[in-house]
């Protein structure tokens, strides 16, 4: 088959298109023929080695695709060969034709979701859901702020919590991102490079300010963050690309609550009660995946380019 393939660490260029042997499932193990492979940051930060998460190399890259179910291996009950699935995760990466996973790692993909959608399923949704419900422990009917809501996580957090019932703000960074916010179900918008838009914000709601921040760029927004939070408010921290100097008395004097959140910290059980959550949102249609670009397998470094730069506005996803 044929795979992106990393050699050493480093840059876009280091991401090359090669010709693999084809893996095998095992006993409790299944092949996806890859139809699509979902592009995020993380997997930039994986290729240039400056990840808590380390492959041993060479390796192929990713986490998200989807496809059909090629083969299965001993004892696999899950799925059947010819499902369409998408995987959270994968033993052999999911850049390439073929991806091999665990059983718990494919997951059913419905009928009214696209290959090019699935590939954008598992890390932003996933990671939006337990920044919200597992980390914040959200409630329907509070506030949540999505603070960078034009990307991968942000979108997919904006439809998450306006389908279970929150009042939901977003911010874009362009005109195109804040549209796109506003067609995911946001019932206001920000522009988060705007002056005076947390003035903005605290007035919208009613100067008490948001119970949930989820945060995109915590190293540029920790600070303001915690001047604008609801009192007992919670800021989960998904993206921070440095260091912050912040004010603890700001959280001191609402009770405030900074929680981290890493999707590699989800456990198995955690996995499988936000792949139950995520199934069902794509079957009523309340989640839908929004992919901006879709590029050929061979351009894997190009998305790498890509995908770090401002005006998000949907997923980048490969195609084989
Ligand atoms: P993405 O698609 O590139 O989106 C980045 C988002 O950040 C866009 O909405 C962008 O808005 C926004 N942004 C830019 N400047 C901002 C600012 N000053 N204030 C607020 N938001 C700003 O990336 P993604 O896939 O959504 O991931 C977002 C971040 O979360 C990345 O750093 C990623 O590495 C991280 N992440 C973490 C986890 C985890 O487990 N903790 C999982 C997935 C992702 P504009 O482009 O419109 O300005």
């Amino acid at each position: 088959m044929k795979a992106i393939r990393v050699h050493e660490f480093g840059g876009p260029e280091v991401l090359r298109l090669e010709e693999v042997l084809d893996p095998h499932p095992a006993a409790g193990q299944v092949l996806v023929r890859t139809r699509a492979a979902g592009v995020n940051p993380v997997d930039t930060y994986i290729r240039a080695g400056a990840h808590a998460v380390k492959p041993k190399l060479p390796f192929t890259p990713g986490l998200d695709a989807a496809g059909v179910v090629e083969a299965v291996g001993e004892g696999v009950t899950r799925v059947r060969v010819g499902d369409r699935v998408y995987t959270g995760g994968s033993l052999s990466g999911a850049y390439a034709e073929l991806a091999l996973c665990g059983e718990a790692q494919a997951h059913s993909l419905p009928e009214r979701v696209s290959f090019a959608q699935g590939a954008g399923v598992f890390t932003p949704y996933a990671t939006a859901y337990r920044a919200l419900f597992l980390r914040a422990r959200g409630v329907p009917g509070e506030t949540v702020l999505v603070h960078g809501a034009s990307g991968g996580v942000g979108t997919a957090a904006v439809q998450i919590a306006r389908a279970a019932g929150f009042r939901v703000i977003g911010t874009g960074g362009s005109e195109e991102g804040r549209k796109l916010v506003a067609e995911q179900g946001a019932h206001q918008v920000l522009d988060h490079h705007a002056p005076g838009y947390l003035e903005q914000l605290t007035k919208l709601t009613g100067g008490r300010g948001p119970d949930v921040i989820l945060e995109m760029l915590a190293n540029v927004n920790l600070n303001k963050d915690l001047g604008v939070v609801a009192k007992g408010g919670r800021v989960v921290v998904i993206g921070s690309r440095g260091a912050i100097e912040i004010n603890p008395r700001l959280a001191m004097t609402r009770d405030a609550t900074v929680l981290g959140m890493s999707l590699f910290n989800a456990s198995p059980q955690e996995l499988a009660s936000i792949h139950a959550g995520l199934i069902a949102g794509l079957e009523a249609g309340t989640l839908r995946p929004v992919v901006g670009r879709e590029l050929p397998l061979a351009e894997a470094a190009r998305a790498h380019e890509e995908v770090l730069k401002p005006g998000a506005h949907g997923k980048i996803v490969l195609i084989p």
